[in-house]
């Protein structure tokens, strides 16, 4: 089995033609993962125990003859920031590196109930703050495709651990471009679903009105099939949506002719010359499929950074404020006072950029400040959020790069957090609207590098989403 080329339905075939049972799988997928960790240091952590129990399940199933869940003996990384019961979660942070869950997250539940495995978790930048992975905790990912370069961030780990193979499929989590953006980075899939379609029960909150997490993969049919296992309803988070969950992997196949697509004109300013070429090379294959390919407006697009760095930075003030070393992780010794013990933990305990937006999210949000900052910036989401609702009156996807730009050097823009803040450009977006997006390999630079086509649908049209990202992929050749 040549175990950095499989998807979801070669295992299933692996399985049930009893080439392999999920146990040696399993077993051959941590000892893989674990040989290769060193090149990328993709996972933070590895769950044996846990990934061989949920493999013995399997086999146990398939020996008794039962019906198998659609991830059965998959290996799946998650992101270090989804909640793991008795498997160590830290968030790429000091102050959480010794933290252990008592529960498991919805997406982790469900993704086992499907018959997935936890290979592990995968690193990425401190509390899914970063564009590059260089704000983890425990030393930056390295892009499998050119190891001198970034893989992306926030999951990055996520994505490098597809790319090189290690996982079958990742799950990520997406604040502002933070699936995307590494899928782009690493030649993968990378999927935002609608906000409120995957539970965020679990997810530790980063900024939860923008919080989304969402699947990476090789072919899409992988991410569409990972996602029909881990969406829906979740009573445990009052922001899920109820809308039933179509069979994504079943519609995959049906046409795409004569869909209607816009390029908005915003995104194609200020791209490197090569990202612009092979998104328009996708955009003419699109038009051989059949789509109707026209240019629209975004017009609120250049307000997008601002908004997203004010309200993203207010409701992480907030929600990082649990973390003051009395009830989670690690705390700080030889405080006299309490007060002392707070400023310590957290002093200590917080990379610089954590600490930045921290105080960043309690001036937008200080007395005085809370009208010109936060209120305006609401307001300035609501007309970003209409844009698409007028664009999506007028077309049913939108086409735009992912990245202006392939993965860069590691520390490269370390030192230039504006710059860094800038490489989500195309994808805060969609985030602030809550819409689905995604990157689809779109081929690679002269360098090799990978570039990503981002495509843009109206809420909770995934399947269309999907549909044109499969049939754009079988087109274009790009399949893993
Ligand atoms: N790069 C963006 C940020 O640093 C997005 C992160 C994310 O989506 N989690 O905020």
């Amino acid at each position: 089995m040549n175990i950095a080329k499989l998807t979801i339905p070669a295992v299933r075939d692996g399985l049930l033609g009893k080439q392999f049972s999920a146990v040696e799988l399993t077993t051959e997928a941590l000892r893989f993962a674990q040989a290769e960790n060193p090149k990328t240091n993709a996972y933070l952590t590895f769950s044996d125990q846990r990934a061989l129990a949920a493999a013995a399940r399997v086999d146990a199933q398939i020996a008794a003859g039962q019906p198998l869940g659609p991830l059965a003996g998959v290996p799946i990384a998650v992101k270090d920031v989804i909640v793991t019961k008795d498997v160590k979660t830290t968030c790429a942070s000091k102050i959480l590196s010794n933290y252990i869950p008592p529960y498991d997250s919805t997406a982790v539940e469900r993704l086992e109930a499907a018959g997935g495995i936890l290979l592990g978790k995968a690193n990425c930048d401190e509390f899914a703050m970063g564009s590059s992975n260089e704000n983890s905790a425990f030393g930056p990912v390295r892009n499998p495709v050119a190891l001198d370069r970034v893989p992306g961030g926030s999951s990055g780990g996520s994505a490098a651990a597809v790319a090189q193979g290690t996982a079958v499929v990742s799950l990520g989590s997406d604040t502002g471009g933070s699936i995307r953006q590494p899928a782009s980075f690493c030649g993968c899939v990378g999927v935002t679903p609608t906000y409120g379609r995957v539970s965020r029960y679990g997810l530790v909150a980063f900024a939860s009105s923008l919080d989304h997490i969402g699947p990476v993969s090789r072919p899409v049919a992988d991410s569409a099939t990972l996602l029909g296992a881990i969406a829906g309803r979740d009573p445990r988070d009052a922001t899920s949506a109820s809308q039933p969950v179509p069979d994504y992997a079943a519609l995959l196949g049906d046409s795409v002719q004569g869909l209607k697509l816009g390029l908005p004109k915003e995104y194609f300013s200020n791209l490197a010359p090569e990202t612009g070429d092979r998104i328009m090379a996708g955009v003419e294959v699109l038009k051989k499929l059949g789509c109707a390919v026209s240019e629209l407006s975004l017009p609120h697009t250049e307000y997008a950074i601002a908004t997203y760095y004010i309200l993203c930075t207010a409701e992480l003030s907030a929600n990082l404020s649990r973390f003051d070393g009395a009830r989670y992780g690690v705390r700080s010794p030889n405080s006299q006072t309490l007060s002392d013990m707070y400023k310590n933990t957290r002093g200590e305990g917080f990379g610089a950029e954590v600490k930045r937006r921290i105080m960043l999210g309690a001036y937008v949000l200080s007395h005085g400040y809370y009208d010109a900052f936060y209120r305006k910036a609401q307001k300035v989401r609501r007309l970003l959020t209409e844009d698409f609702t007028n664009a999506f009156q007028q077309v049913d996807a939108l086409i735009t790069p992912v990245s202006p730009f392939p993965a860069f050097k590691i520390g490269e823009k370390v030192n230039d957090p504006i710059q860094m803040y800038l490489s989500d450009i195309y994808t805060i977006t969609g985030s602030l609207a809550g819409v689905p997006c995604m990157s689809v390999p779109c081929g690679t630079t002269a360098e090799g590098l990978p570039v990503g086509m981002q495509i843009l649908t109206k809420h909770f049209a995934e399947d269309v989403m999907f549909r044109l990202a499969h049939q754009y992929e079988k087109a274009g050749g790009f399949t893993a």
